[in-house]
């Protein structure tokens, strides 16, 4: 690979710079090296991309499902075969150890299901005397697709393969912090056999072209996964645009709850792993864990041996399963909280220069595992998402004080329990207010059939293999009145 990597702009299946030839830096989060000089995109390129895909959407939208289906069947071919390039694409742009990285298999299974899954139905009725009525199902036009940086090819393929299948055309903004994968797989898109226009891909930051796309007037549906401050800023942008629909996958403050019967083992390993994962970089991660008073040191001391045998490092090395913080931006923020920690928790327990591996590389943006408990509720490292590897254990001592703390915040994605008690599992879980509960498994432990979403502050949405579809295609109602027919109802 030629470093600095020279990405380019997909806009109706040409690979272009930004229109004023724009670019910036990226620079890799282990060794501080300039990787890539990326186009900015201007508004200017979000104006060309959005007409090149409105100018593709008549002819694209009536192709037959089976026609649409065949260039997503090629790219969850190619995701697959380029796995170990995209995987180190990722590593050197944002530190997600390439041992960690499942996204190809991912993305593949969602190109492959959506390939053939693009048969939406109405539904037909008499209910109505004198009347055929029918309602249809279809795509809206262009759609707007707004990506994170923590796991890029994972939300590329969940978000663009129902949208396209169901005869959409797209323009997706890839996040700034780890543009290469998307780039990458945009270089296929022709290749693939996609129509120009069907797919553009543009790079850049979220003030200029995301922004861009957030208030296009031609823009009639944007899905969005990132931070509720950025997830409220598209609201406000839609509301003043168009009021385009809006589908949002937000931020996270996830809590896990371990009662005294559970397996501590099993929830220590998995907890672990949930917040630890990516460097804690996970919208789904457990940062607060609530422990039963009587259970909670021998938790905190299996917790930490775990936290302590993280192997950092480079993440392009297979042996590494914690990388760096994606960037500076990301380092600052963490260890800003990680101060603000110290002097709010009871106790700090730093895994610094315990953990094995540690990089020599003095420019890496390594963040060693904390772990805080005794944290007042009120403090903000308790309510505010922090995306490191920090964790909070507290205690308590009922089940209604748990789910009380459980509960005791603005976001609602993923929620954890571990008990050995069914009935209390259903009872606990039912109260959870959030869109997706772990019994006995911890995040990232989902389903690719059932709804993936947050209540409250952490979305608006629900994406899976089966609610995906949903949100790319309007409905229509069509009353056909019918002289004669009457009398069939
Ligand atoms: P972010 O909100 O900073 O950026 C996400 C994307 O939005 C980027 O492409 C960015 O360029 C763009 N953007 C920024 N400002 C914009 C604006 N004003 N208008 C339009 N676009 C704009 O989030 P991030 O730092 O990339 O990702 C981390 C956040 O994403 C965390 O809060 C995490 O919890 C959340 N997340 C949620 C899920 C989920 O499924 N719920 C999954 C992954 C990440």
């Amino acid at each position: 690979m030629k470093i600095p990597i020279e990405p380019a702009l997909l806009i109706n299946n040409k690979l272009v710079p930004a229109s004023d030839k724009g670019t910036f830096d990226l620079f890799s989060p282990h060794t501080g090296e300039l990787i890539a000089k990326v186009p900015e995109a201007t508004p200017e390129d979000v104006e060309t991309a959005v007409a090149a895909a409105e100018a593709a959407f008549p002819s694209w939208s009536s192709l037959s499902p089976a026609e649409r289906g065949r260039p997503l069947k090629k790219m969850a071919e190619l995701v697959m075969s380029e796995k170990d390039e995209l995987a180190e694409l990722d590593a050197i742009a944002m530190g997600r150890p390439v041992s960690t990285f499942f996204d190809s298999f991912y993305a593949a299974t969602h190109f492959n299901y959506f390939s053939e899954a693009a048969y939406p139905q109405g539904h037909t009725s008499l209910n109505t005397p004198g009347f055929l009525n029918m309602s249809l199902r279809q795509p809206f036009g262009v759609v707007a697709i707004i990506i994170p940086w923590n796991a890029p090819l994972v939300f590329f393929s969940k978000k663009v393969a129902p949208a396209v299948a169901a005869g959409n055309c797209v323009v997706l903004k890839s996040s700034e912090k780890a543009p290469l994968t998307s780039w990458k797989v945009s270089q296929w898109i022709e290749k693939c056999g996609f129509p120009p226009g069907v797919i553009n891909v543009l790079s850049g930051h979220g003030h200029i072209a995301g922004q861009a796309l957030a208030s296009h007037m031609k823009v009639r549906a944007l899905s969005f996964t990132g931070s509720t401050r950025t997830g409220r800023a598209i609201q406000i942008a839609s509301a003043n645009s168009n009021l385009k629909k809006v589908v949002f996958e937000l931020g996270g403050k996830g809590p896990a709850l371990i009662f005294e019967d559970a397996d501590l083992e099993q929830a220590a390993k998995e907890t672990e792993n949930g917040i630890m994962w990516n460097s804690g970089q996970t919208c789904m991660a457990n940062s607060r864990i609530y422990v039963q008073e009587s259970v909670k040191q021998k938790f905190t001391e299996l917790f930490t041996k775990l936290a302590k045998a993280r192997k950092m490092g480079d993440p392009t090395d297979a042996n590494t399963n914690h990388g760096p913080q994606a960037d500076k931006v990301q380092h600052e923020t963490v260890n800003k909280y990680i101060a603000i920690g110290k002097e709010e928790a009871g106790e700090t327990i730093d895994t610094r220069g315990e953990v094995n591996g540690t990089s020599k590389n003095k420019k890496s943006l390594l963040v060693h595992p904390i772990i805080f408990t005794d944290v007042p509720e009120t403090s903000r490292i308790a309510k505010e998402e922090i995306f490191g590897p920090v964790a909070i254990i507290n205690t308590f001592a009922t089940e209604e004080e748990a789910i009380k703390k459980a509960n005791d915040t603005e976001f609602g994605l993923y929620a954890a329990l571990y008990t050995r008690d069914l009935e209390r599992a259903i009872r606990v879980g039912k109260k959870l207010e959030s869109g997706m509960v772990g019994v006995n498994c911890a995040s990232p432990t989902g389903a690719w059939d059932l709804p993936f979403g947050g209540w409250k502050g952490s979305g608006t949405g629900r994406e899976s293999l089966l609610d995906s579809m949903d949100h790319y295609l309007e409905v229509k109602s069509i009353y056909v009145k019918v002289s004669g027919i009457e009398g069939i109802v």
